[in-house]
């Protein structure tokens, strides 16, 4: 499409915007099928709603974020990180859907960064599904504070963490709006008393909404995890978190394929249940890194789901070494070794 093709749309979109806001203060950006409208200006959630559906009429095959920022400069939100203390290197662990084993990674991760001698953290930001309190099991305790103002983080399995799911009841998740659940996120990353800590591990809520815009432009990560299932509906999705962490300017750390491969503990055959090296491939066309495959096993599963990941549990498995192997690239990126 020529340039003077694409003008007509680009003049509506701000026409919509200038109704509200002052456009020396918006940004409208395209990244694939959405539409991010950045901002400047003190938040106003009852006008984004309206904006935000007027908008997607003119736009009816486009999804339509919009974050409010206090600064920004060409294009880029500045100053206008939230202010997670005791922290060194924050990474997000993210997926482009649910149920590929993005908290299993995070969790198993979290415990290999840990063996490498590393201060760790990890953040549980699934609202839609927060089981990080169940895999390292402190299910049901709410959180402490010594001084009413900061909450202590969980420390179990010798690391730190704190997750969503302790501030809401499971069936509560689901309803909220992206700022309430941002507020709440941010309330908790930037209100536990972190206690120097080498790095940071968020298991992000899974997809590439508006939430997941929000915490990328607020956040100082210093990289992001992609992990996939090897099927091409997951890769699809997959590819759809690699190009909004490039457009946002995130560093991608790298892809990781869970559930890769099967092998027979009777027999010792490997079955590529869902195809292979899909991730493998997929990464090196986008000029990702692979990072490496965890196959699909029983403990995995099993441990994860009770309280002991198999890091800790198996710690001599290959599946435990599997995850060790990926936290020294990530490890090793990050200049921490
Ligand atoms: P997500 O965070 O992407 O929604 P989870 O980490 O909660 O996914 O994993 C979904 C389910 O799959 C859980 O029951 C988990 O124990 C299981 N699972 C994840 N990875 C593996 C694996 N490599 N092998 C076996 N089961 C796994």
């Amino acid at each position: 499409m020529s340039e003077k093709e694409n003008k007509p749309l680009e003049i509506d979109n701000m026409y919509l915007v200038r109704r509200y806001f002052q456009p020396k203060n918006v940004i409208i950006k395209e990244i694939g099928n959405r539409l991010i409208v950045t901002i400047k200006e003190p938040e106003n959630t009852e006008v984004a709603t309206i904006l935000k559906k007027d908008l997607e009429q003119i736009n009816p095959f486009k999804k339509v974020s919009i974050v409010f920022v206090r600064d920004y400069k060409d294009g880029e939100v500045k100053n206008d990180k939230w202010q997670i203390k005791g922290v060194k290197n924050i990474i997000a662990i993210a997926s482009g859907k649910g149920g590929v084993g993005k908290s299993t990674t995070s969790v198993n991760l979290a415990l290999a960064l840990s063996n490498l001698k590393l201060r760790v953290a990890l953040f549980d930001a699934d609202i839609y599904g927060p089981s990080i309190p169940m895999m390292l099991g402190y299910d049901k305790m709410p959180p402490s504070s010594y001084d009413g103002e900061t909450f202590q983080p969980f420390k179990e399995c010798g690391i730190e963490s704190m997750s969503i799911g302790s501030m809401i009841a499971n069936d509560t998740a689901l309803i909220w709006r992206g700022a309430k659940a941002c507020g709440a996120i941010e309330q908790l990353l930037t209100q536990t008393a972190w206690e120097d800590i080498d790095i940071m591990i968020i298991d992000m809520p899974p997809g590439t909404g508006d939430i997941q815009i929000t915490m990328s432009q607020k956040i100082d990560f210093s990289g992001v995890v992609i992990v996939s299932t090897p099927q091409d509906v997951a890769l699809i999705d997959a590819v759809k978190g690699i190009n909004l962490f490039n457009k946002i300017g995130v560093p991608i750390l790298g892809v990781v394929e869970n559930m890769s491969y099967y092998i027979c503990e009777k027999c010792g055959h490997r079955a590529d249940i869902f195809g292979h090296a899909g991730v493998e491939k997929t990464a090196e066309r986008f000029g990702v890194d692979f990072l490496g495959e965890i196959p699909l096993h029983y403990d995995i599963r099993v441990n994860s789901d009770s309280g002991t990941p198999i890091v800790q549990s198996e710690p001599d498995s290959p599946y435990a070494e599997a995850y060790e192997k990926i936290a020294e690239k990530i490890a090793q990126k990050l200049k921490l070794k």
